[in-house]
């Protein structure tokens, strides 16, 4: 693995607390490789051969390079989700409480709350404002700083915590931030004045969401393990983002993260709304064409996967138990919940060879419910063909996640190869 590269992932990680941020650190990262930003609002007329991105609620983006002497083999595509378990601001925040300043949350997504305790929290996400103009606003805000934590009850006051500790997560889980009574709209224009925003007169709403200040850092006796908030899944829209670059125009590609998956992606930006069909119509405006290139298209889903963990091996079924750092996984199901069949995991498999990356397979046990992720959901809206594959990880939706450092390369080299992949895939 370069050092350079799973750091430089760290960095984006660590500018993107929440999907707005993502979306602002996939734009930026665009732009500085040359991408032209389309607006929805925009005309598109004919979209020629080059490199093009569109954000949709600030928190969902597609990106692609038209190649057109081989757009009648289609797209690459590679799908991502942008959002990730956390606590989000309620709209009536404000508490006190026996001294102490704290607001109130609601958990967004399937959260593992246990590891939220003891952390240092800081706050970040998306502010409508009325500017001094009479106009309405809207900004990212950053407060950057720990500016909250939740403590644990101390053992002494509950001495069977470690065998039935529950969390209810209507009162255990509200931040505290400091002794004095604080309103916080105006924790909200403070901060958007300190971002420059002067011409705030009032807030009219909020989208804020609780992260962990701790960067991501390279851990392990041998250092083979990135350990991060978010890697769930951040991780596969930066590598996608870094293959989607490194693989130039040897063919149209296309990259998608869309916001909410972590909620059933069903809103206008989400991966169960009409984003991707809308951008593809605009390029493609024949309908007979435009299926004609959907047929000859594949996407990769790419969202982490569950590593067998040494503590834990029961959950896993014995055959299809994925290492961390032994290569991507594709992941299936017979019940639909991942969109791979044998024909999308056989081009998966293929490319992998062709660039040396191993992969794995997962399935989940029998006797256990499956996950899901955009690939179902993107496959059926679209109609077009689709492998669900992720690097194995370790503490999915925990604040803390773990993935294996190399299979952030292979996954960054197995990305590149479907982009760079010339032929059509049928
Ligand atoms: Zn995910």
């Amino acid at each position: 693995m370069n050092n350079n590269s799973i750091y430089y992932i760290c960095d984006q990680i660590q500018s993107s607390p929440n999907a707005f941020h993502a979306t602002s650190t996939l734009k930026d990262v665009l732009i500085s490789h040359g991408f032209n930003e389309l607006f929805e609002s925009d005309d598109w007329g004919n979209v020629s051969e080059g490199h093009y991105f569109v954000t949709r609620n600030d928190s969902s983006l597609i990106a692609f390079t038209i190649c057109p002497e081989s757009l009648s083999n289609g797209f690459a595509m590679v799908g991502a989700h942008t959002d990730s378990p956390c606590l989000k601001v309620k709209p009536n925040p404000d508490l006190f409480k026996n001294g102490y300043y704290q607001t109130s949350v609601e958990v967004y997504g399937g959260v593992l709350l246990n590891p939220w305790f003891d952390r240092e929290l800081s706050l970040a996400g998306k502010v409508s404002y009325l500017s001094v103009d009479n106009s309405v606003k809207t900004s990212l805000i950053n407060f950057e700083s720990p500016i909250a934590i939740i403590p644990s009850l101390a053992i002494h006051l509950d001495r069977e915590a470690n065998k039935k500790r529950s969390i209810n997560p209507q009162t255990d889980i509200k931040p505290i931030w400091c002794h004095k009574d604080l309103n916080f709209d105006e924790l909200c224009i403070n901060q958007l004045i300190k971002q420059g925003h002067t011409e705030v007169d009032s807030v009219l709403d909020y989208e804020l969401f609780f992260y962990d200040v701790q960067p991501p850092s390279v851990i392990g006796f041998e250092e083979d393990f990135l350990v991060s908030s978010r890697l769930d899944n951040l991780l596969s829209c930066f590598i996608g983002l870094d293959a989607m670059i490194k693989a130039g125009n040897k063919r149209s590609t296309l990259l998608v993260c869309t916001d909410h998956e972590e909620v059933g992606s069903s809103s206008h930006c989400g991966a169960d709304g009409p984003f991707l069909q809308s951008v593809l119509q605009r390029l493609i405006p024949d309908t007979t064409e435009l299926q004609q290139c959907v047929h000859h298209s594949m996407m990769i889903s790419v969202d982490n996967a569950h590593g067998i963990h040494p503590n834990f091996s029961d959950k896993h079924d014995s055959n299809h138990g994925p290492i961390l750092n032994d290569g991507p996984v594709i992941k299936l199901n017979a019940n639909q919940r991942y969109a791979t069949n044998a024909e999308t995991s056989g081009f998966v498999k293929h490319i992998a060879r062709l660039n040396n990356v191993p992969v794995q397979s997962f399935v989940v046990r029998s006797d256990m419910a499956c996950g899901s992720t955009i690939g179902p959901i993107t496959s059926a809206n679209i109609g077009i063909k689709t492998a669900d594959i992720g690097v194995p990880t370790f503490a999915m939706h925990s604040i803390r996640e773990m993935a294996g450092v190399s299979d952030v390369d292979y996954l960054q080299r197995l990305l590149t190869g479907f982009f760079e992949y010339e032929k059509a895939f049928v």
